[in-house]
C-alpha cells in the first residue's frame, strides 16, 4: 500500500531543519478541499452546516481556514470556547457540546451566544440557573439511542456510553428549558466514531427523527436542528473511504419530509488525512525483535498505544514495499509506546525520514508530557509551497513553568 504525500524528501529535511524534528505538518489544500467537498455533498439539506469538533485539531490557524470555508466549531471545554472566541467566531457559529459540565463552562457558552448541548437532566438545572433571565439563541439536547443500536469499537456500545439521555428522559429536559428565554431548540446525538459505513448514520438519523417527533409531541416544543455529531472515518489502513455521497443520499432519503435544519460535528474525516508526523530515525536495533527507534514518541502521537490504531508509515526516499518486519519505537518508559508493531518496512539508517500518515485530527491534540517529553510544533504547508509555523515546540521552560521550586 503507498498513500500520497504532498512533499518530497528534500522538502521534508528542509522543514525539519527549519522547525525541528519530530514535526507535524498539515496541508492547507487537501483541508480546504474536504471542506468544499462537505458542503457540496450536503447543499440540499437546508441550514447545513458541520460544526468542526475542535479536539480534533485545536490549532487556531487551522481553526480560521475552516471558518473561511464557512464551517462553525463543536467546543467541549472552557479552553476550546476561548480559543474560537479568540479567533473572531461568533455565536451562531459555536456548538458547545460537553459532558458533566461545570456550570461555569456554561455560563461563558452562554456569555458566547453559542448553542449549548446538554448531556444530562441533572445538567439542565445547572444550565437553566446559568442562563438565569438571559435570552440564549439555542439549546439543544443529547441524546442516546441505547439499544436501539449497536456501536463500534473506538466508542463501544450505545448502551454502555456515559454520553447523552434515554429518549423517556427527553420530553422533561426540554419541558423545563421551555420555562427559559431560549428562542430555538435543537436535537444532537453521537453514537459512533472513525465509522466508514453510511447506513450507520442513516440509521441514527431515523432514531433522531423518531425522537424529535417524541419530543414535540410531549414536551410541546419545535425542534429546529438535528445535529449528527461526528465519528465519519478515515482510510487508516487503505480500507475503501468513506462514501459521502451514499451518506448524502440515504440521510435526504430519511430526512426528506422534515423541515429541520441538518447539522454535523466532522472533525477527522475534515483534516485527519492531511496531516503527517515527521519523525527521524535514530537507531535500528536487534533484540528479541527488530525495532526502529524514532525521535518521536507516543506522547506525540497517542493513536496507536491507545487503541492499537494503524498509521501507515513511509519512509521518505525508499519504496513502501518493505522487506522485513519491525517494531517502530519512541523513548517513553512504556512498552506500548510502539508506532508499529511487526510492520514490514524498508531498510533504515539511522538519520532517514519517516512520515506517519492520518494524524491531522485526534494526534498531536492528544499529547501529553509523561516522562517530561515535549510536543512538537505544528507547521502548516501551504497551497504556494511555503509554510507556516502554527505551533512552536515545547520548551523545559514549557515543562517546568508550573512548578514550585
Ligand atoms: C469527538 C467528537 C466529535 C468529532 O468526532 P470525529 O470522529 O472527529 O468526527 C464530534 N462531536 C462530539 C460531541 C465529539 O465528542
Amino acid at each position: 500500500m503507498s498513500k500520497p504525500i504532498p512533499f518530497d524528501l528534500s522538502k521534508a529535511t528542509e522543514l525539519l531543519d527549519e522547525y525541528g524534528s519530530p514535526l507535524y505538518v498539515y496541508d492547507e489544500k487537501g483541508i480546504r478541499e474536504n471542506a468544499r467537498e462537505l458542503k457540496t455533498a450536503f447543499e440540499w439539506a437546508k441550514g447545513y452546516k458541520n460544526y468542526f469538533a475542535v479536539k480534533a485539531t485545536p490549532t487556531p490557524i487551522i481553526l480560521s481556514i475552516l471558518h473561511e470555508e464557512g464551517m462553525g466549531f463543536d467546543c467541549s471545554s472552557k479552553a476550546e470556547l476561548e480559543m474560537v472566541k479568540r479567533i473572531g467566531v461568533p455565536g451562531e457559529d459555536i456548538i458547545f457540546t460537553s459532558n458533566n459540565t461545570a456550570k461555569e463552562d456554561f455560563e461563558l457558552a452562554i456569555e458566547l451566544g453559542a448553542t449549548v448541548n446538554i448531556d444530562d437532566l441533572t445538567q439542565v438545572d445547572v444550565f437553566m440557573e446559568a442562563l438565569g433571565d438571559k435570552t440564549l439563541r439555542r439549546a439543544c439536547v443529547r441524546f442516546n439511542p441505547g439499544n436501539e443500536l449497536g456501536g463500534n469499537e473506538l466508542i463501544g456500545l450505545p448502551a454502555d456510553a456515559k454520553y447523552g439521555m434515554r429518549k423517556d428522559q427527553l420530553p422533561e429536559a426540554y419541558k423545563k428549558m421551555s420555562a427559559a428565554n431560549i428562542e430555538s431548540f435543537g436535537i444532537h446525538t453521537m453514537v459512533v466514531s472513525n465509522m466508514l459505513e453510511s447506513e450507520y448514520f442513516a440509521k441514527t438519523a431515523q432514531l433522531l427523527l423518531d425522537a424529535k417527533e417524541l419530543v414535540e409531541e410531549g414536551a410541546g416544543i419545535k425542534i429546529a436542528s438535528l445535529n449528527l455529531g461526528g465519528g465519519v472515518g478515515i482510510p487508516y489502513d487503505g480500507e475503501d473511504p468513506f462514501n459521502l455521497k451514499e451518506l448524502s443520499d440515504q440521510l435526504q432519503k430519511v430526512l426528506k419530509s422534515t423541515d429541520t435544519d441538518l447539522h454535523t460535528e466532522y472533525g477527522r474525516w475534515v483534516t485527519g488525512p492531511h496531516g503527517y508526523l515527521l519523525t527521524k530515525v535514530r537507531y535500528v536495533m536487534e533484540k528479541h525483535k527488530s525495532y526502529i527507534g524514532v525521535d518521536a514518541s507516543m506522547h506525540n502521537l497517542m493513536r496507536p498505544g491507545m487503541y492499537g490504531a494503524y498509521h501507515h508509515i513511509t519512509v521518505l526516499g525508499k519504496s513502501d514495499n518493505g522487506s522485513k518486519n519491525y517494531d517502530v519505537v519512541g523513548s517513553l518508559c512504556e512498552n506500548n509506546d510502539k508506532f508499529a508493531i511487526d510492520r514490514a518496512l524498508p531498510d533504515v539508517e539511522p538519520g532517514d525520514i519517516m512520515v506517519m500518515h492520518d494524524v491531522g485530527a485526534h494526534g498531536h491534540a492528544m499529547g501529553f508530557n509523561y516522562n517530561g517529553l515535549l510536543r512538537s510544533a505544528e507547521v502548516l504547508l501551504k497551497a504556494d509551497g511555503t509554510s507556516e509555523l502554527m505551533r512552536r515546540a515545547e520548551t523545559l521552560d514549557d515543562y517546568f513553568a508550573t512548578l514550585v521550586w
